[in-house]
């Protein structure tokens, strides 16, 4: 069958491998001159399927409103009334509940931990060039003992996936990961999840595509497609700004926040709305100074990476919608974070700052699979972890084109649970 792949993110080009695998004729487009360009480009680098869960919480509501009249919160909010913000912002209040947040944590744990096995199988299974990809484990380290208390809970909510965690004094900490000995900063204690990893996200995507591309995959950069066409009951067509039609016997869509856009005109309203974050990339110039391993500072809600020589850092989460405008201030608390907890091994003349757009469910959950349209399909809504999840749905999403049971449960994975609402 011949498939068009509509996003060459992370999300796209995994979703290229594993239909490609099944034998489809295969062609991915995107507007960008290469693979992972735009969100897939300078995220946190986490392979954390232990901290996947929806950023709708209980408690949130309060935090997101309190923490937007700050003037440097790491969360910003724009009170603006734009008519798709605010929708997803009530559907996510709705999902802000205890009840809420245990259903779609759930959903959200059943396919993360899939996915992090199905990258590991890949890696296994192919001659893929590296992508600093760091198997020993993520930290997740505590200031203060509230935080602390609050680690003690994440970690007993872990016990009931089943996810391998230990919780650990500051000594013990700076046993994993040896830079934290020179650090001034008070430290309570840690979660060490030696499960999780961290990897270049946009350098698997490169990676990945190439080795894609001598299996026969095309792959179409520099094309803005303008539409999705129906042709009676079905989908016929992509139309290209450049005059261009492309046509397939199956689309998937993995267009990120984007996504929206292009499906509306089809009838087809998705939820996904962008979260902005912003990250920073800075050499490793004394790799005794520098982490050697992911940390995620809860304090600051910041995760660090290693990835090879350089290390990453990114947080921040603004619902102010499509702009990418770099703000000097979000640069700087980043580098001060980072700072404060490796004060030595990094060149912090040669920053490269960067912002995504994180496309937000509100629930939390991806949206993966079918549409009303036959031969239409969905990879999105990923959220703070397409990078994470991005192999196991990629997996799910051709086992639906191929018709096959995906060894994940479906529910609450696909559009359907935003009709049923
Ligand atoms: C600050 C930050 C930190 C993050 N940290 C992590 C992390 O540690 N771990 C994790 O798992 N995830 C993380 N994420 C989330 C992760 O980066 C995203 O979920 C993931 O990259 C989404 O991938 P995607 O392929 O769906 O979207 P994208 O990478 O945005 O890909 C969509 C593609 O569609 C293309 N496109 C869009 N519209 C059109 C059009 N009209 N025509 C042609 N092409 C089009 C774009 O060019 C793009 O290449 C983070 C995100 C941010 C912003």
């Amino acid at each position: 069958m011949k498939v068009l792949v509509l996003g060459a993110g992370v999300v796209g080009v995994a979703t290229a491998y594993y239909l490609r695998k099944d034998g489809h004729d295969v062609t991915v487009v995107d507007r960008q001159p290469g693979p992972g360009r735009e969100t897939s480009y300078g995220n946190a680098g986490g392979l954390c399927p232990s901290f996947a869960g929806p950023w709708a919480a209980p408690g949130m509501v309060t935090k997101v409103l309190k923490q937007s009249l700050q003037r440097h919160s790491p969360i910003r909010f724009s009170p603006l009334p734009e008519p798709r913000r605010m929708a997803w912002a009530l559907q996510w209040m709705r999902n802000c509940t205890p009840e809420r947040f245990r259903v779609n944590k759930l959903r959200m744990q059943r396919v993360a931990h899939y996915s992090l096995q199905c990258l590991r199988d890949l890696v296994a299974a192919e001659p893929l060039p590296g992508f600093d990809f760091h198997e020993g484990g993520v930290l997740q380290i505590f200031r203060t003992p509230a935080e602390l208390e609050l680690g003690r809970l994440s970690a007993r909510t872990l016990e009931e996936y089943g996810v391998p965690r230990r919780i650990l004094d500051a000594a013990q900490a700076a046993e994993v990961e040896p830079a934290l000995a020179r650090s001034a900063v008070g430290m309570a204690g840690a979660l060490h999840l030696p499960a999780d990893a961290s990897g270049d996200c946009h350098k698997f995507s490169r990676n990945l595509a190439a080795l894609l591309q001598q299996r026969g995959v095309a792959f179409r950069y520099g094309v803005a497609i303008e539409s999705i066409a129906r042709e009676g009951d079905a989908i016929g067509a992509v139309r290209a700004s450049n005059g261009e039609t492309l046509r397939a016997d199956a689309y998937v869509v993995a267009l990120g926040s984007h996504a929206p856009f292009l499906l509306r005109p089809l009838g087809l309203k998705l939820p996904v709305y962008p979260l902005k974050g912003y990250s920073i990339t800075a050499p490793v110039d004394d790799p005794d100074g520098a982490p050697t391993m992911a940390v995620m500072d809860e304090h600051n809600k910041v995760m660090i990476s290693r990835l090879g020589d350089r290390i990453r850092a990114a947080g921040m989460a603004e619902l102010t919608g499509y702009g990418l405008g770099l703000d000097p201030a979000r640069r700087e608390l980043l580098v001060g974070v980072v700072r404060e907890l490796f004060p030595q091994g990094l060149d912090w003349s040669r920053v490269e700052f960067w912002a995504g757009l994180r496309p937000m469910t509100p629930d939390g959950p991806p949206i993966l699979g079918r549409t009303r349209w036959p031969n239409l399909f969905l990879n999105g809504g990923h959220g703070s972890n397409g990078w994470t999840q991005s192999c196991g749905t990629a997996r799910i999403v051709a086992d639906i084109v191929a018709g096959r049971r995906p060894a994940v449960d479906l529910d609450g994975l696909t559009a359907e649970r935003f009709h049923r609402a």
